[in-house]
């Protein structure tokens, strides 16, 4: 449809817009309000920032990581969202505008859908690593754009619109909730755990509205796959840390003729799971969409799960973390992002893979 070169525009524009995401990961969990102020500002010395601060990429590069007024370190996480934004938008218009041909109209939907979902993906990433927390404005954005997508495919009569006789969307949003809240409910009967977080189940619903229930199952399937390769590594990674953390405890005891004492484990409240009740009702809002409804209708999300939507929990920038302790989330969001984006040997692998099994 485009020309090559114009890869670099959506690149450009997803580094623009991944600046607009850096805000949001920064207010969204903290309750503060996206549009007011309109500026971004430092959160150490409030200054607003001019707009040679806000070129996305080169004012942290040129700026080294600093604060202009202050001085104060700015995280890598900002370049690094700008930087990343910035290559999904890229590849996501590389692979609908400049290569896709099948019907047009429908390959502008999937790009301007898939570029706003990978952007969702990735606030959902940052602030479920920084804060354990999946915001429902996130969760509900993913669900508006598979609808959105829908209602446009629809309208442009692309079968990809139907699925038997469900929007493909609303079947899609379904089984995402579905397998989460099945594992979840699976590790309350038999393991008396809290297997999922509900942040995760919510995510799925959305996840599955936007790539549609087969490739949603395959991006569950991935990310259950990196999760396992990655946790292991963290859990080394983290004893390895503590190890050295003890040994040199045991040095500076040594050398102040002390004695080393090993840190005792904090006792910790009792684990109390989540009740069946509570996970069956909160499940059955999810498919009734009752959390997303609830963000304009708050007194709605209350009553149904008992919970205020505005009630910030206190955000630390360093929570308490045990060893063992991996959210979901990221795993849940990078699968969507690979099943996304390598949709196409994806499928060629499962072809094959059923030609195979099929003995053809
Ligand atoms: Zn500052």
């Amino acid at each position: 449809m485009f020309p090559e070169w114009t890869s670099l525009v959506g690149f450009w524009v997803g580094a623009t817009i991944g600046s607009f995401l850096n805000v949001v990961i920064y207010r969204l969990p903290r309750g503060l309000s996206i549009g007011q102020p309109r500026n971004s500002f430092c959160p150490n010395c409030k200054n607003q920032l001019s707009w040679g601060e806000l070129i996305p990429i080169l004012s942290w590069l040129f700026q080294r990581g600093k604060c202009k007024q202050c001085g104060v370190k700015i995280s890598p996480r900002y370049l690094v969202v700008e930087l990343v934004n910035g290559l999904f938008w890229a590849v996501i218009w590389h692979q609908h505008l400049v290569l896709g041909q099948y019907n047009s109209g429908s390959e502008v939907v999937k790009a301007v859908g898939f570029m706003c979902f990978a952007s969702a993906l990735l606030v959902a990433i940052c602030t479920d690593i920084q804060y354990y927390i999946i915001p429902d404005e996130v969760n509900a954005m993913m669900l508006a754009i598979g609808l959105a997508m829908n209602v446009a495919f629809v309208s442009l009569h692309d079968p990809v619109a139907w699925a038997g006789r469900w929007p493909s969307s609303v079947l899609g949003a379904l089984v995402g909730v579905g397998v989460l809240w099945g594992i979840a409910f699976l590790g309350l009967v038999i393991f008396r755990k809290d297997a999922m977080g509900h942040g995760d189940i919510k995510m799925a619903r959305g996840i599955g509205a936007v790539l549609l229930w087969q490739s949603a199952l395959a991006s569950f399937g991935i990310a259950v796959g990196l999760g396992a390769v990655f946790g292991i590594l963290m859990i080394f990674l983290r004893k390895g840390i503590e190890a050295r953390a003890e040994a040199k405890a045991r040095e500076l005891a040594a050398a102040s003729g002390g004695d080393y004492k090993p840190q005792e484990e904090e006792d910790d409240e009792p684990y109390e799971p989540e009740s069946i009740g509570s996970l069956l009702f909160c499940g059955l809002g999810y498919v009734l969409c009752i959390d997303v409804i609830g963000l304009f209708i708050p007194r709605l999300y209350e009553w149904w799960f008992k919970e205020n939507p505005r009630s910030t929990e206190e955000i630390e920038d360093q929570p308490e973390v045990e060893p063992t302790m991996i959210p979901f989330g990221p795993y849940l969001a990078a699968g969507a992002l690979v099943a996304m984006v390598f949709a196409g040997p994806l499928d060629q692998a499962m072809q094959a893979y059923i030609r195979y099994m099929s003995g053809k």
